[in-house]
Parts: C-alpha cells; sequence; structure tokens
C-alpha cells in the first residue's frame, strides 16, 4: 500500500505501537505544544516562539492578578491597538489530523484520558472527551477560589462590575490560563495522578515533557512499568527512556497507527 510517510518512519516501529494500542484498554496522552503547532499555532519557547521573540511575561503574573484583579480585568476590556498574533492565530485555527485521530482512539476505547499543556481548545473542538488541560483553556473562565470553570461566552461579565465573581462561592474570576507563578488546580493534578495510575500505555505527543509538573506523568508510568511511547519529530530528554519513539509529525503518525489498527481489526 502507497503511504506518505517520511523517510524518518519506522514501518515496523509503527506497527509495534499498533498492536500496543490495540491491545490496549487505558492509554494516557500527554500532548503537548507540537499538536498545537502543527495547526498554525506558534510555540512559546524555542526558535521562533513568543517568548522568544516578545520577552517572557513576568514571573510574577500572578501575584499582579492577585494586587488588583480590577485592574486586570479592566484592561481586558480596554481596546489596544497592540497586535496579539497568538490570539489571531489561534482564533484562525483548526483540530488537524492528529487530533482527530486521537478522539477516534478514545471513540474506540483505547485512549482513556487526555492530559494537554496546550490552552487553544483544539482537542475539545476535535471531540474529545475525557480531557485535562493542565495549563487551563484560553476559551474558559476560572473561580480561583472554588475552581469552579466555565466557558468565557457561557456567563456575561459586566464592565461596571469588576473583577467579577463566582456566582457558586463568590470567589474572583480570572482566565482559565493558568499564569506564571499561579498554582494548577490540584484537582486538576489529582486527575492526572489518577489516569496514570490506571493506565496501561502512555503515549506523550509533541512534547518535551520536562516542563513540570506535566512532565511528572510519563516518569511516573515509567516507574510503574508502564510501556511510554514517544511522537516527536525531535529527539527530547525522556527520549531515552521510551519504549518506542516515532519520530514525525503527530497528524501523519497518528493517522498511520490508526489505519494499521483497523486493517488488523478482524
Ligand atoms: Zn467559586
Amino acid at each position: 500500500m502507497e503511504t506518505t510517510q517520511s523517510p524518518s518512519m519506522n514501518q515496523s516501529e509503527l506497527v509495534k505501537v499498533a498492536e500496543l494500542l490495540s491491545r490496549s484498554k487505558n492509554t494516557v496522552v500527554l500532548a503537548g505544544a507540537g499538536m498545537s503547532k502543527e495547526s498554525g499555532i506558534p510555540t512559546f519557547r524555542g526558535k521562533g516562539g513568543l517568548w522568544t521573540i516578545n520577552g517572557e511575561p513576568p514571573l510574577n503574573q500572578y501575584e499582579i492578578f492577585l494586587d488588583d484583579p480590577k485592574k486586570w480585568w479592566s484592561e481586558k476590556f480596554t481596546p489596544n491597538n497592540k497586535e496579539d498574533s497568538f490570539a489571531t492565530a489561534l482564533d484562525q485555527s483548526k483540530p488537524n489530523d492528529g487530533h482527530n485521530a486521537l478522539v477516534q482512539l478514545e471513540r474506540l476505547g483505547i485512549i482513556s484520558h487526555l492530559i494537554t499543556q496546550n490552552v487553544d481548545d483544539l482537542h475539545r473542538q476535535a471531540g474529545q472527551i475525557s480531557i485535562t488541560e493542565i495549563h487551563g483553556n484560553r476559551y474558559w473562565i476560572r473561580c480561583i477560589a472554588c475552581n469552579s470553570r466555565w466557558p468565557k461566552n457561557s456567563i456575561s461579565i459586566q464592565k461596571d462590575l469588576l473583577p467579577p465573581r463566582c456566582e457558586i462561592c463568590n470567589g474572583i474570576l480570572k482566565s482559565d490560563t493558568v499564569m506564571f507563578g499561579e498554582p494548577i488546580p490540584p484537582n486538576l493534578l489529582q486527575d492526572c495522578h489518577d489516569a496514570t495510575r490506571k493506565a496501561d500505555l502512555f503515549l506523550t505527543i509533541g512534547t518535551s515533557a520536562i516542563v513540570y509538573p506535566a512532565g511528572q506523568f510519563p516518569i511516573m508510568a515509567l516507574e510503574k512499568g508502564i510501556p511510554l511511547i514517544e511522537i516527536n519529530p525531535e529527539t527530547t530528554p525522556l527520549s531515552e527512556f521510551t519504549k518506542i519513539n516515532l519520530r514525525g509529525p503527530s497528524g501523519q503518525i497518528l493517522p498511520e497507527l490508526i489505519k494499521l489498527i483497523s486493517e488488523n481489526q478482524v
């Protein structure tokens, strides 16, 4: 059969991973910026990254928010002419073949949970159900007191009543995206722990998995003897510990895996 694989994609490794996936009922995925990049979203770090070009946000970003949440919200209502290339890229982006393949693997009962560092909503838009967005979702709002979350467009925020308050506990609301210096809601990390503990296979996709706390989950999988598979165009610090590394874009490799899995079904 004709395929459009890159020369570096190793067919026998691909078949091995397809077999592992076919047998799995509890694959947990950690998906990172590499997947978003394939949908045209710029990365933050690295060559050409937003922070590399524009500088990193202040490390005490969350403290600044807490000092004056009203000011932070007021600025949201103040039009500025500064071009926000990240926002533009997000608004124009769509899930790619990789996102769609992960949804298929969930529907096949193979993927039980997806942990993502991406804030761009693309996994949800593709239709992924069981998902933890550990860095938040740019289109959601969260209460910093009780951690309840809502899609932004489902709540009305009044300009003359800032900061907006939680209707459950009266806590202050902020954008769900986790700021520098802001703790990740503990309930989210607990969900990731629980999912990883039950996993029978762990996939890291498009992430170097070195950023804490996301990086702890593949390590946890390793320590528990759960086979770790990496899908990434480049080598990462995790590569030497993984059972199989598939080198290439996820938008290409994941659909190949789906094809192999469906061909083998009798
Ligand atoms: Zn609340």
